[in-house]
């Protein structure tokens, strides 16, 4: 038999338990939740004082529900910036912010998206700033919706997110895939899953749209009505786990395939025009951005850093599969560079 056929063993569920009590230790703290909206207070207090008409948006995941306890704070200024480049009010922030004593203020304007990151000494936190990205916002609540369609999505992605902290492959830098990456590949999981977990928003007439530096962001964002789309699944947490590791280790055509939360469904990479390298996009595993569509998030992953990943989804497969005691052993701290 095929890697790629085989079933899943028959005592998967008696592991459920145990990973949703990991889920919930992984869930932030009221506590935690209040020391977070300090800091945006700051934040707020700081702008507010140099640019009084600058709205201020929460985006990533202290937004978007798939936050945990280690998640840091995304914050998005928007705001009329007149002639100034962002990366000159960027600059402008980094100083204001520094004078109201926030430590290790760093403006990164070379990134695509580019930010002032810094820490506030009082509540712990670190914390991400951009300007006018407004298809932040966007995605931010296309995953908050999709998030409440089904529970199992926000314990999968949970996993899925504290795995790949644990075995240092959620590191965009050395070449490995953003929290937001894995949390698209968990919903595009669970809406090829057979029958279907999640459906696809943005085939579905649109209830909301927003438009941003000539990108449409719309979809159907009315999901109170979509309640039970995925109760004939009856698939427990473990299976799921077991499933999406078994997917991106065995199923997934890399050669061929782009998966796209915005069709529900894998389209070719051919028709995205996704084939050869283009710069440092080299399109090894291909996310499609659900409204930047031209964006590839696995355009970071190189020849070396696809064959870590994909030995790491087979790992964990197999220790789903076959170990004694999986909730621990598939979260084993490991760095592939130590
Ligand atoms: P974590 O809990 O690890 O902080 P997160 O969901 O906040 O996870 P980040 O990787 O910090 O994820 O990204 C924050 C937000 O920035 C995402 O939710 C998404 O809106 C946006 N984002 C991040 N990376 C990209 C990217 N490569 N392209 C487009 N948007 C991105
Ligand atoms: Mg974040």
């Amino acid at each position: 038999m095929r890697r790629s056929e085989v079933e899943c063993r028959d005592d998967i569920d008696s592991f459920a338990p145990g990973l949703l009590a990991l889920v919930e230790s992984l869930k932030p703290s009221e506590e935690h939740k209040f020391r977070q909206k300090q800091l945006v207070d700051s934040v707020a207090k700081s702008v507010g004082k140099e640019w009084p008409g600058a709205r201020l948006h929460l985006y990533g995941s202290c937004a978007n529900s798939f936050g945990t306890t280690n998640s840091d704070v995304d914050v998005c200024l928007e705001m009329e910036i007149g002639t100034e480049s962002t990366v000159e009010v960027l600059l402008k922030l980094s100083d204001v912010l520094r004078a109201d004593n926030f430590e290790n203020v760093e403006a990164i304007t070379g990134a695509r998206v580019p930010i002032v990151r810094m820490s506030d000494p009082r509540s712990g936190f670190s914390c991400d700033i951009c300007i006018n990205n407004l298809l932040a916002v966007a995605n931010t609540k296309l995953l908050k919706d999709y998030a409440q369609l089904d529970q199992r999505l926000l314990q999968l992605a949970f996993l899925v997110k504290h795995w790949a902290k644990q075995r240092s492959v959620n590191e965009t830098y050395r070449g490995t895939l953003s929290s937001y990456a894995y949390v698209l590949m968990c919903i595009s999981f669970l809406q090829l899953r057979e029958p279907k977990v999640l459906p696809c928003l943005q085939v579905m007439e649109p209830t909301y749209t927003l438009t941003t530096e000539g990108t449409e962001c719309a979809y159907f964002d009315k999901v109170d009505q979509l309640q039970d789309f995925g109760a004939e699944n009856k698939d427990s947490i473990a299976e799921l786990l077991w499933g999406f590791f078994q997917y991106w280790a065995y199923r997934h055509d890399y050669r061929h395939d782009v998966i796209s939360i915005r069709m529900g469904k894998t389209l070719s990479k051919q028709e995205k025009n996704w084939t050869t390298r283009v710069g440092n996009d080299r399109h090894l595993v291909c996310i499609e951005d659900p409204f930047e569509t031209g964006h590839d998030l696995g355009r970071v992953v190189d020849r070396q850093t696809i064959r870590i990943l994909r030995e790491e989804f087979e790992r964990a497969a197999a220790v789903l599969q076959y170990d004694d005691n999986p909730c621990v052993t598939l979260f084993e701290p490991y760095d592939y560079e130590n």
